[in-house]
């Protein structure tokens, strides 16, 4: 077995999805040797329905202009299935990417910044040593000061280091359906939301000749999730999919204070359980903990601080507020549906703040702090 020159690296990010591609880039800006090691060859796909939030948007340290599918104003909003209405916001609320492209798109840039990727190897294990963190592949070892887990929902870094207590898990699944082009003028500049299902919901998101359709939830939902797809599917006329090609996938949910950080290592986006629990973005938290950690290693890395645990704390006190804020809403929303679709519906107030959340103009902790006190109330029993 072959190992890499010791401490080579800075630092090996195991990943290259948004968390592990932005990080790097930010890292190799600031002129830290870094290294991703990615078991696909790229680019790969994933199960994603592919929704950029203009607030993740804004994170984005490049334009991504190009690969724009389509950019969203509004939505269709319908309740099990029987559509209630459309409303389209004055500004834009989102963009959809087809996934393989994006994520190319966000590793290409990073490489460009002298980032190092070895694509086709997958990480197996990690060993932390006094002085420098070993990932073992199938073949090789790659030896480095720091080591970040952004490799997703069933993180190895995550496993080798006995990382994961305190997790929830969520499931979602998506699928894509080809259009005709009038057909997919229909959906341009529009989302679909079905509300119908409590603590998730259904969705279609446009993309240039093909549609998004998924559903996600909790566990407590995951079997209404599949027949859902598909009743939206029918329910808007939109052809036939087969059922083996919904292809779903966990989503990792953090508690507050859930262990992030060792010393030498530390774990970004879904690996370590940064989703919004009500909407499913995984996205805007990637980016937003790429941030922090990208802030932590380079104390570190100059000697600033004696390892990685401020991004733990970083993580609890700029990310977690908002995400449990979401989980209350989430919440109600199970124990709810009907009063939330409707609220979104009929509430112009409720409608505007849906927007400007997507938009990073307000957050979950802004709404739960601007509702009226009694329902402020429901939040202290969520
Ligand atoms: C059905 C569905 C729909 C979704 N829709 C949206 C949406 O519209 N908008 C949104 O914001 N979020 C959405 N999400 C969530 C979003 O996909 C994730 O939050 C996001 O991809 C997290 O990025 P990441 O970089 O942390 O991980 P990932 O994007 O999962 O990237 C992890 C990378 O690590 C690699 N890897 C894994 N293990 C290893 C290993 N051992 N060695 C080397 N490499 C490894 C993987 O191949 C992958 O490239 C959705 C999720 C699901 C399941």
């Amino acid at each position: 077995m072959k190992e890499h020159n010791h401490c080579q690296y800075d630092v090996t990010i195991v990943g290259s999805g948004p968390s592990g591609t932005v990080l790097a880039y930010e890292l190799a800006q600031q002129g830290c040797k870094v290294l991703i090691i990615e078991k696909n060859k790229l680019p790969r796909s994933k199960v994603c329905a592919g929704g950029i939030t203009v607030r993740a948007s804004l994170l984005l340290p490049f334009d991504f202009s190009q690969i724009v599918e389509d950019v969203i104003y509004g939505a269709r909003l319908s309740y099990n299935f029987k559509l209630k209405k459309t409303r389209i916001y004055d500004k834009p609320l989102a963009y959809t990417v087809m996934r393989e492209k994006f994520d190319y798109h966000l590793v290409s840039r990073a490489c460009e910044a002298g980032v190092t990727l070895v694509e086709g190897v997958e990480a197996r294990h990690i060993d932390v040593d006094r002085d420098r963190v070993l990932v073992r592949t199938k073949s090789d070892t790659f030896s480095s000061s720091v080591l970040v887990g952004a490799d997703g929902s069933n993180s190895v870094v995550v496993q080798s280091l006995g990382l994961k207590q305190g997790f929830e898990y969520g499931l979602a699944l998506n699928s894509h359906i080809s259009l005709d082009k009038d057909k997919a003028l229909e959906w341009d500049g529009l989302l679909g939301l079905d509300l119908g299902i409590p603590g998730g919901y259904a969705w279609v998101f446009p993309k240039q000749d093909c549609l998004s359709v998924g559903a996600g939830g909790s566990f407590r939902v995951a079997r209404r999730l599949k027949p859902s797809v598909t009743r939206l599917i029918q329910a808007y006329n939109l052809g036939s999919v087969d059922p083996r090609l919904i292809r779903g996938h966990l989503m990792p949910l953090r508690r507050a204070k859930t262990p992030l950080s060792h010393p030498r290592v530390l774990l970004v986006g879904d690996a370590a359980g940064l989703i919004d629990p009500l909407s499913g973005e995984g996205i805007y938290y990637a980016l937003k903990s790429s941030y922090l950690a990208s802030g932590a290693i380079m104390r570190f890395i100059k000697g600033e601080a004696a390892d990685l645990r401020d991004y733990e704390a970083a993580v609890d006190n700029e990310l977690m507020p908002d995400l449990k804020a979401a989980r209350t809403i989430q919440k109600i929303n199970s124990a709810a549906p009907y009063l939330f679709s409707h609220l979104l519906n009929e509430n112009d107030r409720v409608w505007r703040a849906f927007c400007r959340l997507l938009r990073g103009e307000k957050t979950y902790v802004d709404i739960k702090n601007f509702l009226s006190p009694p329902l402020r109330l429901i939040f202290r029993y969520f």
